[in-house]
């Protein structure tokens, strides 16, 4: 069942989307190089606590996780490619940096990513980051009424292949709203014209999680949480949580 929202709930979620993009924001504002992990989460955290917020993913456990998540958010590092926990480890020069977060206000989630690189990038890191986000832009762009989810996957398919990326298996976008994973799901790789027809109202979050060594499968570390990608090759994850309208996609997790 796909909750379509009113125009009252779309503005509800955006202010919960508004929260998430400040978070972003900031975490980006604060990264730098001998920061620690553990201060990006508490720089999340602060925001969330102005804004009133809760967090979907503290203390947050799925089926495939063998305990809590810690954190508010998500801190995926060099061949991290999601599912990070911020602890003591301090930034590096280089390191490639994913942060995921969510925020739920007024029972309505948001959802979003951003992946940078701290200090001075390698081109082949920016180059990966940069077709991310055209990946996502294309896939945002995709979400217009009488569309199919199956014309999201493959506008974000299509843009990672051609540049020669893994697309990561078993994970990918989703419904959201009163919950932060709610059906359906979102590949990022897939057929036109094929899946769910999309209406206004629907609202997504769209995440494409490329690899650079371009093999799709990923490994869980230790830690049981941070998925990592099996070659060392680094990864890059970017999300929004977006509404399909009549007036065309609707980006809510921006500040
Ligand atoms: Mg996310
Ligand atoms: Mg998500």
């Amino acid at each position: 069942m796909v909750e379509l929202k009113t125009a009252a709930e779309l503005d509800a979620m955006r202010d919960a989307g508004r929260v998430v993009g400040t978070i972003l924001d900031t975490v980006r504002q604060v990264a730098d190089v001998h920061v620690s992990l553990r201060e990006l989460d508490e720089a999340a955290r602060a925001v969330l606590r102005e804004a009133g917020a809760g967090s979907p993913f503290l203390n947050y456990r799925p089926s495939f996780a063998a305990t809590p998540f810690p954190a508010v958010i998500c801190t995926s590092v060099n061949d991290a490619i999601v599912h990070g926990i911020p602890d003591d480890y301090r930034l590096r020069d280089g390191d490639l940096l994913g942060v995921d977060c969510g925020a739920v206000l007024d029972g309505w989630a948001g959802d979003a990513a951003i992946s940078f690189v701290v200090g001075t990038p390698q081109p082949a890191d920016s180059l990966l980051i940069d077709t991310a986000e055209q990946a996502l832009a294309a896939g945002i762009a995709a979400a217009v009424v009488g569309a199919r989810i199956g014309d999201i996957s493959h506008a974000i398919g299509t843009i990672a292949r051609a540049a020669g990326y893994g697309i990561m298996e078993d994970f990918g976008g989703h419904g959201i709203g009163r919950q932060m994973h709610e059906d359906p799901g979102v590949p990022n790789e897939g057929r036109p014209g094929r899946g769910m027809r999309l209406r206004h109202g629907m609202t997504f979050a769209i995440e494409p999680m490329l690899i650079a060594g371009g093999r799709d499968k990923y490994r869980t570390a230790a830690d049981g949480w941070t998925l990592l990608t099996t070659d060392g090759s680094r990864a890059a994850h970017v999300e929004h949580t977006i509404a399909v309208t009549d007036d065309g996609p609707r980006i809510l997790t921006v500040p």
